[in-house]
C-alpha cells in the first residue's frame, strides 16, 4: 500500500495516558498533530505536549554513530574483515563517527561477543525506557534472557512505577489500573494522592474536572498546593514522607469508626484480623498529626475522608508522589487496603495508578523486569535491578550495558555516583531517537525511528492496547529491528520481517494479549486481558481478584518515623526538597525542548521556595545534599510549597538536579526517594 494511502493515527508517548494523535502531514513532515476525535483514551483532545511536541523531529539522530574512543580503543583487535572496512567510518563531529548501518551492527555484535567470550553474560545488563513499542520491549528482555542470556534486564518503572506494581500485586494480584480511564465519570468520589494530574496527566485531569462538574467529590493530597486542588472539595497538604502514615490513618478511622463494608471483606478479603490487629495497636492515627505543628487540621479531614469513601463509589488515582520513597510498595498496598475496606472494586470504583511513560504498563506486561518475564512469569533466574547494575559497575561484575531509550546519565538519582560508574564500563550501546546525556557516553549509537514514525502496540495506564501506525516515513531501523540484526549476527535467527510477526511471537508468551491482532486494533483499542474472541475488560476485579485464590490479601505496613515528620515533632526546620514535572517538558526534555511554544512556557528548571523566606533566600541558588550539588536555579517566591520545603522539575540535564539524590530507595524494588532529600540552600550569583 502507498504510504500516503494507509491509516496514519499513532499515539502521544508522553505520559502514561497514551492519547492517540492524528497529523497534518505536508511534504512529509509534520505540520500540525490533531486529536483523533474518537480517541478512547484522550476522550478526543490533546494537551499541549501532545499537540505541539513533534519539533525534535527535525533535530533527531539521523544516522549511526560510533565513538573515536571505541574505534581507538579496539583498533588492535578488530578481526581483518572488520578492520577493513573502519574505512566506511566518516567523522561525524568532535565525539563520532557517521557508520553505515550493517558496519555499526557488526562492530556491535563483535563487541558483545567479545564481552561474552572474555566474562560471563551476567556481565551484561539490558536497561530499556517505555516510550517504545510493546514489540521492542518484548523483544529486548528476549534478546536479553535468550540470546545474550544474562537475566539483567530492567525498564525505567523502577524509577517511577515499579511500587505500584509491587504493592497492587501482593494485594490484588495485579499491578495495573483496576478501571479504564472513564470510569471516572462513574465514580462518586476521586481520591487523588501524589499525583499533580494536571501537569502530569493532563487528560485524566481533564475527566477529572469535568467528573467534578458533574458532582463528584473530589479528594487531593500531596506536600504541596497543586493546580487540580483548584477543583477539589478536601485539600490536605501533608508533611514530606508521611502518605502511609496519613493512609493508615485512614484505615484506623473506618475500622474505629465501623465504616468498613463487612460483606465484601468477608466475602472478597483475607487476612482481615490480623490486619486490623496492626492497625488499632499502632499509633498511626489521626491524633498523630495533632502533635504536628502546622498539621492538627488533618485529623478532622481524615474523619471526613473515612466518611466519603465508605459511603461512596471511589477511584483511588495515585502517582510518582506515593511511588518515590522508601515505603512506595507499602504506601500503595495501604491505598488498596482502604478500597478493599471499602469495598470499592467494581464498575465506577477501584484502583488507578498513573502511570508514567506510554508503554511503562506494557513493558511490564512483557517482562522487561529482573524479576518477572513475559506475562509476570518467574524467569529462571532473577536479575539486577538497575540500582544493583550500577554498584555491579563499581565492583567490575558488569561490562557491558544496552541501552533501549533510558537516558540513566540524566533521569536516575545519584548522577555523581553513575557517572563514575559508568567509567568502568567496557562497552555502551545505545538506541535513542535523540542525542542527550547517555548517547554522549556511548561507543555505538543507533539511531532508532520515533513513535510517529513506526508501526507498533502500546500499553498504557488504563491496560489499553492501542496500534501505532507511522504519521511520517523514516529510514532508520526500529529497535527491535537492531535487536534482531545483531541477534542473527550472534548465531540466532530471528526470522521477523515485521513488526506484526514480533507481536504474535509475544502474544505466545503474553496470555493478556491473547485476544488482540493487528486487525482488531486497527479497528479499535482493547484493556487487556483481551480474550480469544476479541472482547476486552475495561473493569477488573468485578467478582474475584487475580491472587492465586482469588481474594484480596490486606497487609498491614507500619509508618517509619523520619525526615520532615520527625523535624516536626522534635521542633527542628531543615529544607526538604521534592521534585516532580511540568506539562510543557517531558521527562529529559530531549523531545519537547525543541518545541518553542513549549520551551516558551517552560524553559528552565525553576526552584519554588515559600515567600516568607524572601530576606534570606536570593533569586539565584544551589542546592547541596549529602550526594552532590545541583547547579545554579532561579528562584520563584510562591505560596504553594510551605516554608522550608523546595519544589523543582528535573527535566534540564544543565540543573544537575537528580545528583542531590542518594541511594535511598522502596524497600523492596529499589524505586528512588525522588519526592525527599534533605539539602542546603546556598545563595548564589547568576554565572
Ligand atoms: Fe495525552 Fe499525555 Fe500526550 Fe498530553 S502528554 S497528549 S495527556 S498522552
Amino acid at each position: 500500500m502507498e504510504f500516503e494511502n494507509m491509516q496514519k493515527t499513532s499515539v502521544c508517548t508522553y505520559c502514561g495516558v497514551g492519547c492517540e494523535i492524528d497529523a497534518k502531514v505536508t511534504d512529509g513532515k509534520i505540520e500540525k498533530i490533531l486529536p483523533v476525535k474518537e480517541g478512547k483514551s484522550s476522550g478526543g483532545e490533546l494537551c499541549i505536549k501532545g499537540k505541539y511536541g513533534f519539533d525534535f523531529l527535525n533535530e533527531r539522530i539521523d544516522t549511526h554513530l560510533v565513538s573515536y574512543e571505541f574505534i581507538e580503543k579496539n583498533k588492535d583487535k578488530f578481526p581483518f574483515e572488520l578492520s577493513i572496512r573502519l574505512a566506511n567510518l566518516y567523522e561525524y563531529d568532535e565525539k563520532f563517527y557517521r557508520s553505515p548501518y550493517s558496519l555499526a551492527l557488526d562492530l556491535a555484535a563483535w563487541k558483545i561477543k567479545e564481552i561474552l567470550n572474555e566474562y560471563t553474560p551476567n556481565h551484561i545488563a539490558c536497561i530499556g525506557g517505555a516510550r517504545t513499542s510493546i514489540e521492542s520491549a518484548w523483544l529486548f528482555q528476549h534478546f536479553a534472557r535468550n540470546i545474550l542470556k544474562t537475566p539483567n534486564v530492567d525498564n525505567c518503572a523502577r524509577i517511577c512505577h515499579s511500587p505500584s506494581l509491587s504493592g497492587l500485586k501482593m494485594s490484588i494480584g495485579e499491578g495495573a489500573s483496576s478501571v479504564e480511564f472513564d470510569e471516572l465519570f462513574k465514580a462518586d468520589v476521586i481520591f487523588i494522592i501524589g499525583s499533580n494530574t494536571t501537569q502530569a496527566h493532563p487528560m485524566v485531569a481533564s475527566r477529572i474536572i469535568k467528573a467534578k462538574r458533574r458532582g463528584a467529590k473530589v479528594i487531593v493530597a500531596d506536600v504541596r498546593e497543586i493546580p487540580i486542588m483548584k477543583f477539589a472539595d478536601i485539600s490536605v497538604i501533608l508533611p514530606f514522607e508521611s502518605n502511609l502514615l496519613f493512609l493508615n490513618a485512614i484505615a484506623r478511622e473506618m475500622i474505629e469508626k465501623d465504616l468498613i463494608n463487612k460483606d465484601f471483606i468477608e466475602s472478597r478479603c483475607v487476612k482481615y484480623d490480623e490486619y486490623k490487629e496492626n492497625i488499632i495497636k499502632h499509633p498511626d492515627s489521626k491524633e498523630y498529626f495533632e502533635k504536628l505543628r502546622g498539621f492538627e487540621h488533618i485529623r478532622g479531614q481524615i474523619e471526613e475522608i473515612a466518611n466519603l469513601i465508605s459511603k461512596n463509589k471511589t477511584i483511588f488515582a495515585w502517582g510518582l508522589g506515593v511511588t518515590e520513597h522508601i515505603d512506595g510498595t507499602e504506601a500503595v498496598n495501604a491505598i488498596s487496603n482502604l478500597a478493599m475496606l471499602s469495598g470499592n472494586f467494581g464498575e465506577g470504583c477501584g484502583v488507578l495508578p498513573l502511570r508514567g511513560q506510554n508503554n511503562v504498563q506494557g513493558a511490564c506486561d512483557v517482562g522487561c523486569l529482573p524479576y518477572y518475564g513475559p506475562d509476570y512469569t518467574i524467569p529462571e533466574k532473577i536479575g539486577l535491578m538497575t540500582p544493583d547494575v550500577m554498584d555491579h559497575l563499581i565492583d567490575g561484575r558488569i561490562k557491558a550495558i544496552i541501552n533501549m531509550g533510558e537516558d540513566i546519565l540524566h533521569v536516575h538519582p545519584n548522577l555523581n555516583k553513575i557517572k563514575k560508574a559508568f567509567e568502568n564500563l567496557e562497552f555502551l550501546m545505545v538506541m535513542e531517537v535523540m542525542r542527550n546525556e547517555i548517547t554522549e557516553k556511548a561507543d555505538i549509537v543507533f539511531g532508532v525511528k520515533s513513535a510517529y514514525e513506526k508501526t507498533g502496540v502500546y500499553v498504557n495506564a488504563e491496560r489499553r492496547l492501542h496500534l501505532s501506525t507511522p504519521l511520517v516515513e523514516c529510514d532508520m531501523p526500529d529497535d527491535w529491528e537492531i535487536l534482531a540484526e545483531i541477534s542473527k549476527r550472534l548465531g540466532s535467527e530471528l526470522e521477523f520481517k515485521t513488526s506484526e510477526d514480533v507481536f504474535e511471537s509475544c502474544k505466545k508468551e503474553v496470555e493478556r494479549f491473547k485476544g488482540a491482532t493487528y486487525e482488531r486494533l486497527r479497528k479499535k483499542s482493547l484493556c487487556w486481558p483481551v480474550r480469544v474472541d476479541g472482547s476486552d475488560s475495561p473493569v477488573l476485579h468485578t467478582e474475584s481478584f487475580s491472587t492465586p485464590d482469588g481474594k484480596g490479601h490486606f497487609h498491614y505496613h507500619p509508618y517509619h518515623l523520619r525526615g520532615e515528620v520527625k523535624d516536626l515533632l522534635e521542633n527542628k526546620r531543615r529544607w526538604y526538597l521534592n521534585t516532580g514535572r511540568e506539562l510543557p517538558q517531558y521527562n529529559n526534555a530531549a523531545q519537547t525542548k525543541p518545541s518553542g511554544k513549549l520551551t516558551k512556557k517552560y524553559g528552565e528548571d525553576i526552584l519554588l521556595v515559600n515567600e516568607i523566606h524572601k530576606n534570606e533566600i536570593s533569586e539565584f541558588v544551589k542546592l547541596r545534599s549529602k550526594y552532590g550539588e545541583s547547579n545554579v536555579l532561579k528562584v520563584k517566591f510562591t505560596k504553594t510549597v510551605r516554608p522550608f520545603t523546595l519544589y523543582t522539575t528535573f527535566h534540564f540535564a544543565k540543573s544537575n538536579i537528580n545528583a542531590l539524590f542518594g541511594d535511598e530507595h522502596d524497600h523492596k524494588v529499589k524505586t528512588a526517594r525522588f519526592k525527599s532529600v534533605e539539602v542546603e540552600v546556598i545563595n548564589a550569583d547568576n554565572n
